[in-house]
Order: C-alpha cells, then sequence, then structure tokens
C-alpha cells in the first residue's frame, strides 16, 4: 500500500512545472477536478479549499467546491485501497 501512496506522488511530482509558479513548494490541484490551487484559498473565511484526510492519514487537497466528489474519491480509496482517482492537472 506504500508503494500504491509513493505512485501518486510521484504522479503530482510529473503535474509540476518548474518555473511558473513561485509558490513551488506548495503546487497543489484539486484532486476532483485538477484545477489549481493556491495556499492562500485553503485559508480564507471560508476556505476556496480544503485538504481531505484518507483513514491512512494521507492529504488530499480539493476545492471546497468539489468537497463532495473530492470526498467519495478519498472513500473509495479508503475502502479500496487503490490510489484515488484524481483529474489531471490544469491551469
Ligand atoms: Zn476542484
Ligand atoms: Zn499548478
Ligand atoms: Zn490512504
Amino acid at each position: 500500500m506504500a508503494q500504491r501512496e509513493k505512485r501518486l506522488t510521484k504522479r503530482e511530482r510529473k503535474a509540476l512545472t518548474p518555473g511558473n509558479h513561485q509558490h513551488q513548494a506548495q503546487h497543489i490541484h484539486c484532486i476532483s477536478c485538477g484545477r489549481h490551487l493556491d495556499p492562500e484559498e485553503f485559508e480564507g473565511i471560508p476556505p476556496n479549499a480544503i485538504v481531505i484526510t484518507c483513514q491512512h492519514g494521507s492529504r488530499f487537497p480539493a476545492c471546497a467546491a468539489c468537497e463532495v466528489d473530492a470526498r467519495a474519491r478519498v472513500a473509495e480509496h479508503d475502502r479500496t485501497g487503490q490510489p484515488p482517482r484524481t483529474a489531471g492537472a490544469w491551469h
């Protein structure tokens, strides 16, 4: 299972395009729709983006608007042990 989590991380890394972002260290995308999320979006009131923690403690970012779908993906991941189906990253 640890290896599957690793594969997801590698995929996340591949989506990372260096150069164009000032916030490379926190380059994150919604798992549900693939939209780019800025760190500030997690801090808004109400937040524009949320982090969903799965039962193994992995953290998955999502738009607040995508919460229902994102939670369903994480719940499926918890049920099946497979990496969550994540949308392709876009900007
Ligand atoms: Zn989204
Ligand atoms: Zn991005
Ligand atoms: Zn997990």
